[in-house]
């Protein structure tokens, strides 16, 4: 199959078969793609999702074994103020704001869930300090409410393969869900996020070496669009 159409003239269900292909074709590339976060309780997912904003994984993974043996468990975290939890995650960036909100987090599921991380991913977004996209990652990882959660890399990726026109990240996700069936959309995520980071760079993508270049319609460009910037630190 090769892609030379303008976006524009594609219809929807050749861009569905479209996607669908990108999606294979990566997973080829990529068929031992998995989270890049360490944790063993559904508690540990939901924090370290949260340390991951502006982060990179490996700080991330760095961190939070000290973390989390502190503090092993919702009620833990809920007793302490915030200032006892900066020290563990200080090198992840805007650790202050983080651990005011892990900490509020934690109140919140004490107090409205049994302690325990709700697979829903409405309860989720209902907690402090979670936004729709770490709301999504949590519940695919945890077997809960489908998603297909977007974060800077997909949604470079979305914009670039042709997927959508939008700016907001919950219409992208609208877009990808519309083309991609719900059984796919959480390794959909994850080829995504790691396309996006070994290969479809915000900066200079590597086209050349790109296993769905054929499929592009942007292959070739150079640099994201200046709405799209760089915050990547992967
Ligand atoms: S061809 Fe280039 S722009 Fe298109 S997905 Fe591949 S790396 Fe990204």
């Amino acid at each position: 199959m090769s892609y030379s159409q303008g976006v524009g003239r594609e219809t929807t269900e050749a861009k569905r078969l479209r996607a669908i292909e990108v999606l294979d074709r990566l997973g080829t590339e990529m068929p031992e793609v998995r989270i890049q976060l360490d944790y063993h309780t559904p508690l540990e997912l939901l924090v370290a999702v949260i340390l991951s904003a502006q982060c990179t994984d490996k700080r991330v993974n760095l961190v939070t074994p000290a973390l989390f043996q502190r503090f092993p468990d919702a009620r833990a975290y809920s007793s302490v103020k915030p200032e006892l939890v900066e020290p563990y995650i200080q090198t992840c960036g805007l650790y202050r704001n983080k651990a005011k909100n892990i900490v509020a987090a934690a109140k919140a599921l004490v107090a409205e869930h049994g302690g325990e991380v709700p697979r829903s991913r409405a309860a989720l977004e209902k907690l402090p300090g979670v936004g729709r996209k770490t709301a999504g990652v949590v519940c695919i990882h945890l077997g809960g409410d489908a998603a297909f959660p977007v974060d800077t890399h997909v949604k470079r990726l979305a914009y670039r393969l042709g997927f959508t026109r939008q700016e907001d990240p919950d219409k992208v996700e609208e877009d990808l869900q519309a083309l991609v069936p719900p059984e796919r959309w959480m390794t959909g995520h994850q080829l995504l996020v790691w396309h996006g980071r070994r290969t479809c760079f915000a900066r200079s993508p590597a086209c050349e070496r790109c296993v769905v270049a054929a499929l592009c319609p942007r292959r070739g460009v150079k640099q994201a669009r200046p709405t799209d910037a760089d915050r990547a630190r992967t």
